[in-house]
């Protein structure tokens, strides 16, 4: 099979679809892979890695006239004009609230698949979990960077040093994002409270990192008792398919010491602090009521290059499935993949799409 791999156009978007070893890895199983010139730069893979993984390079063309198109973000309207029947397209689509890039899709005729709807025997959402990884891991790191004092925050190294105590790190929620947070903040040495409204994820935390991490049920009282004494605060929480909720006011800000950071990961849901305003890796931060708020709504475009090792771990095994056994043997095997099938043959596939949008499915 033929697939091609673009170079991302949105704006600074860095990622790419396929790594050279994704590539080397199809060219194995048989198929011929397209890469777009320069699409591997923003993860430092230039196109003679590429090439010397099997891959040929060529022209945005020639990679949609290929038969399976890999990408990261949802195609833009130039890329979606390029689509044609039967032709498949695989990378993150969002398109429960895009109207109109759904209609493209579906007068396109491409057969759709969603990173983020494709589903796991185990639970969750495999495509989806390799950026709250990403997104959990770098919020303790860009939290300690902006709690510097030259970047506004009030001056404490979480992990402290021998004779002044560490600083502390309340993490708002313990799904993927919380328990990546609270590995990297115990791994700086700093003192850790993590709260969840899950019974089940507050046991899990705490079997995992042996009482290292200290856990709180979610309730407003707990979570104004730990906000008091907060250095960095971390908002990790998700209601699946609602906006996140307003768990941190303006007024529960005013109990914080100056100077106190918080990073607001669940800002691509509205985030979860009522002063939370989405903001981006060029201009990251601002301050409100003295707290230093940092809401970059794509935090995993910061670190393309993991990032995309990370997206590639999960999505290569689904891609040589389908390139392997084609598309639809491949879908039909696999109720996970399959539901990832947004848009299909002209029509929307996923309901939830569907419903959002009103339309019939
Ligand atoms: P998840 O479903 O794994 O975990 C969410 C957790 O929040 C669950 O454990 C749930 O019990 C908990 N929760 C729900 N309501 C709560 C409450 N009132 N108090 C405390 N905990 C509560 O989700 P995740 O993968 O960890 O993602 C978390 C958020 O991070 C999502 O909004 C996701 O979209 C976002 N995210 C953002 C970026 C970014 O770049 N900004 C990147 C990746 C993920």
């Amino acid at each position: 099979m033929r697939i091609g791999c673009p170079k991302e156009i949105k704006n600074h978007e860095y990622r790419v679809g396929l790594t050279p070893e994704s590539a080397a890895e199809l060219v194995s199983h048989g198929h011929e892979v397209v890469i777009e010139a320069g699409a591997g730069a923003g993860i430092g893979a230039q196109d003679d890695t590429y090439t010397a993984a099997g891959a040929t390079i060529g022209s945005v063309e020639d990679v949609f006239a290929c038969e399976i198109v890999v990408k990261v973000k949802e195609p833009q309207a130039a890329e979606r004009k390029r689509l044609r029947p039967g032709q498949v397209l695989y990378t993150y689509l969002h398109l429960a609230p895009d109207a109109e890039q759904t209609a493209d899709l579906v007068a396109s005729g491409a057969t759709c698949i969603a990173y983020e709807t494709v589903t796991s025997p185990h639970g969750g959402l495999p495509l989806l979990k390799p950026m709250s990884q990403v997104a959990g891991r770098m919020s303790v790191q860009a939290g300690a960077h902006v709690l510097e004092k030259a970047q506004g925050g009030r001056g404490v190294l979480l992990g402290g040093v021998p004779g002044v105590a560490p600083g502390h790190v309340v993490i708002i929620g313990g799904g993927v994002v919380g328990r990546n947070a609270a590995a990297m903040a115990v791994g700086l040495g700093a003192e850790v409270v993590l709260l969840d409204r899950s019974n089940e994820v507050l046991e899990a935390i705490d079997a995992q990192f042996g009482g290292r991490v200290k856990t709180l049920y979610s309730t407003r009282t707990a979570l104004e008792s730990v906000l008091a004494t907060a250095d960095l605060v971390i908002g990790a929480v998700l209601i699946p398919g609602a906006a996140a909720p307003k768990l941190v006011t303006r007024e529960m800000l005013k109990g914080m010491q100056k100077g106190a950071v918080i990073v607001d990961v669940a800002i691509d849901q509205g985030g979860c602090f009522e002063t939370s305003h989405a903001t981006t890796h060029a201009d990251p931060t601002y301050v409100e009521e003295d707290i230093v708020h940092y809401c970059v709504a794509n935090m995993p475009g910061g670190v393309a290059r993991t990032s995309t090792y990370a997206l590639n771990n999960a999505t290569l095994p689904h891609l040589l499935r389908m390139a392997d056994l084609g598309v639809v043997a491949a879908l039909k095997a696999d109720v996970h993949l399959l539901a990832g099938l947004n848009v299909a043959g002209g029509k929307i596939t996923c309901a939830p799409v569907a419903e959002a949008q009103g339309l019939d499915y």
